[in-house]
């Protein structure tokens, strides 16, 4: 077998992960407590699938890692966290941390007894993260960071939260991206609850950084590295959150072809009216596709090549939510009034799934990398 088959192929091994998690996502489905899904996924191994052996995780890529995402999802018991904690904050430890670092936190990232947050939208920057002003001046033996984050997840249950901020270059004076591990009850780390319109168990908090303290060796990775280490963990980031979509659609989908299997108001069931099957026929034709975008995205990043990965993921992730957003919008038509209902929980994944397509990077940013650096037209900012 060729590389390029194994790489679209799913090996025996991967098809027994995906059942084995799919088991444990079908065993706790949509009503669980996450904080008990999350202990016991952590538990048996999956949410550290993608980490090194040597510090307790799978010793896999984030090929596994946006596998076990999706199936969770597709059993409706989605772990927004693993997009952040083990997906990019784990891959950016292990890939540039200090030796202490690694042995600190991704034995404890990897069975899921620790967990950390990601922060790096800002309310003045948005999406033009080189607007960032959360700026990180060196103090002696310390660091002093301060700044504004917004919209990050889960800071609440995390115990640190890996924050981009920026240092100056001494010989250029320009802004360098630099990444801290800040503890959720660091001095002058506050947090205030966002109230978000999404069903989802992960709470999303403004921060601020006022005079926070660090010692150095809160600094992960080199100062001068701080972009390519940032990157690192960008490109999983959009692979799981493709994953995060996938799984998503996936049950949405499951829901409502179910649904029109055996819902008949006429002489036979609804599913046998083009009007009804062709919508779900297209919806899971571009998951699929979506998908495989996503496991192409996953191989080119396991394999090291993190250029061809930065696209591949990008697409994956504009694939992804796009067909997100419209399965679950043809699944809730699917069940009619009862799409509705709270009873067949589908209308709480109409603002679930449109998160996909804003973060972490929106829809029409996605639109411009592909247009500026595959195409090659002009930029417009
Ligand atoms: C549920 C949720 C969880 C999140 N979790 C985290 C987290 O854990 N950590 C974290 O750091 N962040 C997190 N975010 C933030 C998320 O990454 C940002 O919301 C996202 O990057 C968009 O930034 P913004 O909201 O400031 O939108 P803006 O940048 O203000 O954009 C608003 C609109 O303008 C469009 N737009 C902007 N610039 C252009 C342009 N040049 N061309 C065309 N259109 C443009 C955008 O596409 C968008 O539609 C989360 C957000 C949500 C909703």
């Amino acid at each position: 077998m060729t590389t390029t088959a194994t790489t679209l192929i799913e090996s025996e091994e991967l098809r027994d992960l995906r059942a084995a998690v799919a088991a444990l996502g079908a065993k706790h489905g949509p009503d669980a407590d996450p904080t008990a899904v999350w202990a016991e996924a952590g538990k048996l191994g999956y949410l550290g699938v993608n980490l090194p052996e040597e510090y307790g995780g799978g010793g896999g890529g984030i090929t596994e890692l946006s596998l076990v995402l999706e199936e969770m999802g597709a059993a409706g018991c989605p772990q927004l966290m693993m997009i952040v904690s083990p997906a990019i904050c784990g891959t950016v430890i292990a890939r540039f941390g200090t030796e202490e670092q690694k042995r600190r936190w991704l034995p404890g990232l990897a069975d899921a007894s620790l967990t950390m947050a990601f922060g790096i939208t800002e309310p003045d920057a948005g999406s033009n993260s080189h607007r960032i002003t959360t700026t990180a001046r060196r103090d002696g033996d310390e660091w002093v960071l301060n700044g504004r984050k917004v919209f990050v997840s889960g800071v609440d249950i995390a115990d640190a939260t890996l924050i981009v901020g920026r240092t100056e270059d001494a010989r250029t004076g320009r802004l360098k991206p630099c990444l801290f591990i800040v503890d959720r009850d660091a001095p002058g780390f506050g947090r205030r609850h966002i109230e978000m319109e999404i069903d989802a168990a992960e709470k999303q908090f403004e921060l601020t950084l006022d005079d926070v303290r660090l010692p150095a060796d809160r600094l992960v990775g080199d100062e001068d590295a701080g972009l390519l280490q940032l990157f690192a963990g960008l490109n999983p980031e959009r692979v799981m959150t493709a994953a995060f979509a996938l799984g998503m659609g996936r049950y949405a989908l499951a829901k409502a072809v179910t649904y029109a299997k055996e819902r008949t108001v006429w002489k036979a069931p609804i599913g046998s009216h083009q009007a009804i099957a062709h919508p779900l026929a297209q919806a899971h034709i571009e998951l699929e596709l979506a998908k495989l975008m996503m496991q192409r995205a996953a191989a080119l990043y396991d394999a090291g090549d993190d250029f061809g990965a930065g696209e591949a993921a990008n697409m994956a992730k504009y694939a992804a939510g796009e067909a997100c957003v419209r399965a679950v919008d043809q699944a809730v038509h699917t069940l009619g009034g009862n799409g509705l209902t709270r009873e067949y929980g589908l209308a709480r994944l109409i603002t679930g799934a449109r998160v996909a397509r804003i973060a972490p990077v929106s829809r029409e940013m996605i639109l411009n990398f592909v247009s500026h650096s595959s195409l090659g037209l002009p930029k417009s900012y």
